[in-house]
């Protein structure tokens, strides 16, 4: 669920924001992901509202730079990034579309207390962490006791 603005004038810039993959997670967008919560045209300046993931975050940098250089190739140069930490980016905020997409990629979407972890192979819960830190540093490292198959989790605190 993205809190989608109906202006006419933004559709081609949600358009252009769902083209940009996650720096960690190139099968989804940052749109799909949540992290574009809202965008603003106000004459020629495009204001473009982020949520990091979790504001200890490393990608979040590079979520405000990818923004910026998708928008200059697209004609926009005047554009503001409006970082907004209030309310937290949470797991609500991924449909049951892109929760798939993760499971797809062998990614567990994340669950907002980290406790129950569910295995994309199986589906089994029956799973435990083997490190915090995966691939990435927004994901954990997991296996599945019941198909045996290690997994990454996405983490949603660090
Ligand atoms: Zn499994």
């Amino acid at each position: 669920m993205v809190a989608e603005s109906l202006n006419k004038d933004t559709e081609h810039l949600w358009e252009l924001l769902r083209e940009v993959p996650d720096p960690e997670i190139p099968a989804i967008n940052l749109v799909e992901l949540g992290v574009v919560r809202d965008i603003e045209k106000v004459g020629d300046l495009v204001k473009v509202t982020v949520t990091p993931t979790y504001t200890g975050c490393p990608a979040k940098q590079f979520f405000n730079s990818l923004i910026l250089e998708k928008l200059k190739e697209n004609g926009f140069d005047k554009v503001e990034i409006i970082t907004k930490l209030s309310p937290a980016w949470n797991t609500d905020w991924l449909s049951d579309e892109t929760k798939q997409k993760l499971m797809d990629e062998g990614i567990s979407p994340p669950t907002m207390d980290d406790k129950v972890v569910t295995c994309p192979h199986c589906k089994s819960t029956n799973t435990k962490e083997v490190s915090r830190f995966g691939s990435t540093p927004c994901q954990a490292l997991y296996s599945c006791k019941d198909c045996q198959e290690p997994f990454n989790y996405f983490k949603c605190h660090v």
